[in-house]
């Protein structure tokens, strides 16, 4: 959606990289991360970077959160953390929340408290090479 506002949560390998696609895709993107060096190191590339602990209700009102289309949680080591983040960010009213999951649990307490769509990339990426092994023709999948 041209105009769209994106926050990342987490700007490990996969938040990071979902993060800079939405920026060569034109939108404008928040990224948080409680981490100050991964910040440092994404704060060139995307719109706006803070570190904050994307657990702190309070840190997220603050950022304004609410006024984001969409946020993409992209925690996944730290559980209690991304459904901390996904149930905050659900709660404080944005529309659109997209969260990672490392294991089916993990995917289903976010399914449970509202989140929009769950990702499992390494099981998804899994997938999709399968089906590009079998039909080598198939540019995307
Ligand atoms: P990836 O596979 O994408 O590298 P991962 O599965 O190893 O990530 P984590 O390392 O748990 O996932 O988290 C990804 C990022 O989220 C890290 O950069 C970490 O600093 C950040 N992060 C973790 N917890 C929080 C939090 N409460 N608030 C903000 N950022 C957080």
């Amino acid at each position: 959606m041209k105009g769209s506002q994106y926050a990342v949560i987490g700007l490990g390998r996969f938040g990071s990289s979902v993060a800079k696609e939405l920026i060569e895709l034109g939108f404008e993107v928040l990224g948080i991360d409680r981490n100050e060096e991964i910040v440092d190191e994404m704060s060139n590339v995307l719109t706006h970077t803070v570190v904050a602990d994307a657990t702190d209700e309070e840190v997220l009102k603050s950022l304004g959160i609410r006024n984001f289309d969409c946020a993409v949680v992209a925690i996944g080591d730290d559980i209690q953390a991304s459904i901390m983040a996904a149930i905050l960010v659900k709660d404080l009213g944005v529309k659109n929340v997209v969260a990672k999951a490392l294991s089916e649990l993990h995917g289903k307490v976010l399914h449970k408290i509202g989140v929009d769509r769950i990702i499992y990339p390494e099981r998804d990426m899994g997938i999709r090479v399968a089906h590009q092994l079998v039909s080598p023709n198939l540019l995307d999948y």
